[in-house]
């Protein structure tokens, strides 16, 4: 047998004046690689891509390898890449007998709110009966666009991302089981109204914790799949939210049942998903007293506004100058995205003295007020071509590239600039670049969960600091027009009340 594997993966912040063009989908090549290379990159790797060819390889499949695009998250998606994408996609599926992609699920573009939906919709329309298995991202916003294309659907059950692999394996292993005859997967797909927001989002706290915990419990049960999505809030789309995919052997009714026990928890839980925005002054505060107080590893300072992985510029400079004023000593920070002053920076050479306009650079409409440029002095102590090999669970084995990178130290402030925007959730992105994290007093890292992979363990305190930028952790900074209505917590203040999900849907 003949299977295709690809990806096309983006997570789409509507918000994002960040361009999601070819290129950012390309790691720095002219097209996103293809063919039998991506296997050789992928195999053995903690990524959906390395679960699909660890199974397809076991069953004895023949793989034809297509693209590998994925892009950071940023804004909606460039019509002719997403043409691009699709074209090559639908191409693949003309000559393979079944197909195991690796989708986000919330992606966007100019000109479709359900970039994966309808790219389901195209290979169907072409090949009606082809089996198709897709993999999605915690965050993915599901839709029914999606169910009705593809035979088997299955997520991340952690977040931080640390579960990757499993999550095609197990989409992989119900996929081929399937066509062996073995199984016949019958799926369900339920929403409820609400949006969690990411900050609340992590899978070391409740109520995520308990969610994807009885999702697995169900899937070592009745069920061959069980799949609670967070959803992606930034993605202003109709089904935008949380939802459950829950996959039985023929049982409709089953996979109904269990899909709504996870809807109703969740909506429960509700008010445990709401964040609660602390003044940054107060954080700032409290990130000193913690750098004072007994104990060991560095105090993290997290601008959450501003996390690449969510679409953000990853160039706001409000926290940055907080720390600066504040006077805070041994600081690293990761990282600002700048590929303009890691050139000033290379021109001038190390040991050298520079005065830079860092960040503050990419205008965003979806805000009334924009992050500024900071003129800064500093050295440059290291220019570095930005390539890491990542050895936490996220993603391990594969080779990180930040592009031309430098470290510009203001005092004993050192800050991480970059060229192309990656999340700070390996400590081997500072390694790289000649730092160590856990002999710092404070880090600063532009993140918002996935810091926690790699920095959690180590930091003696995290501090969460309010700064700037598209990803706000405060809905009320940006307009939500397409999320379908009423939806939690932006429609109403249900403190206390035991409205059902039903219920609050029919307010209308
Ligand atoms: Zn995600």
């Amino acid at each position: 047998m003949k299977v295709g594997i690809a990806m096309m993966s983006h997570e789409t912040n509507t918000f994002s004046p960040v361009v999601t063009d070819l290129q950012r989908f390309s790691a720095g090549r002219d097209e996103p690689r293809s063919g039998p290379e991506v296997v050789e990159v992928y195999r053995g790797t903690a990524s959906c891509l390395g679960g699909y060819i660890q199974v397809a390889e076991a069953r004895g499949a023949d793989i034809l390898m297509g693209i590998a695009a994925g892009a950071p998250p940023s804004g909606p998606v460039e019509n002719d890449c997403y043409e691009y994408m699709c074209n090559a996609i639908v191409e693949l599926a003309g000559h393979v007998d079944a197909l195991l992609l690796d989708l986000h699920g919330a992606m966007a573009t100019k000109t479709y709110e359900d970039g994966e939906g309808e790219l389901l919709r195209r290979i169907r329309a072409s090949y009606p009966d082809l089996p198709i298995a897709v993999s999605l991202d915690m965050h993915a916003n599901v839709t029914s666009l999606m169910l009705d294309n593809c035979s088997v659907l299955t997520g991340y059950h952690t977040y931080p991302h640390i579960d990757m692999d499993e999550t095609s394996v197990r989409a992989a292993e119900i996929f081929f089981d399937m066509l062996d005859g073995k199984v016949a997967p019958v799926m369900h797909w339920d929403h409820a109204p609400m949006l969690p927001h990411v900050m609340r989002q992590g899978t070391d706290d409740h109520p995520n914790k308990a969610l994807q915990e009885r999702a697995r419990q169900l899937e070592e049960g009745e069920c061959l799949a069980v799949s609670l999505f967070t959803g992606f809030p930034h993605a202003d789309i109709y089904d935008a939210g949380l939802s459950v995919v829950t996959i039985t052997d023929g049982n409709a009714d089953t996979a109904r049942g269990y899909s709504d026990e996870l809807l109703d928890q969740a909506w429960a839980d509700r008010e445990h998903f709401v964040y609660e925005v602390e003044p940054p002054e107060q954080s700032m505060q409290r990130a000193q007293q913690a750098a004072e107080a007994p104990g060991d590893g560095p105090v993290i300072i997290l601008d959450h506004y501003d996390n690449t992985a969510s679409g953000g510029t990853m160039d706001t400079t409000e926290v940055l100058a907080a720390v600066l004023d504040a006077g805070l000593e041994d600081v690293a920070v990761f990282g600002f995205y700048d590929p303009d002053v890691v050139q000033e920076m290379i021109a001038a050479g190390v040991g050298n003295e520079v005065t830079v306009e860092l960040g503050g650079k990419l205008p965003m409409p979806a805000l009334q007020e924009q992050s500024k440029p900071l003129t800064i002095t500093g050295e440059v102590k290291l220019l570095s071509n930005g390539r890491f090999k990542a050895r936490v669970a996220m993603a391990r084995g594969l080779t990180m590239s930040m592009g031309p990178s430098a470290v510009l130290s203001v005092g004993s402030v050192d800050i991480a600039i970059i060229s192309r925007h990656i999340e700070p959730y390996d400590p081997e992105c500072f390694r790289c670049l000649g730092m160590e994290p856990t002999q710092r007093k404070y880090l600063m890292l532009k993140s918002r969960i996935h810091y926690r992979v790699g920095f959690k363990d180590l930091a003696k305190e995290i501090v969460e600091c309010a700064g700037r930028g598209v990803c706000t952790s405060d809905y009320s900074e940006v307009e939500f027009k397409n999320v379908r209505r009423p939806i939690y917590p932006l429609d109403g203040d249900l403190k206390g009340s035991n409205v059902t999900r039903a219920e609050f849907e029919q307010r209308g």
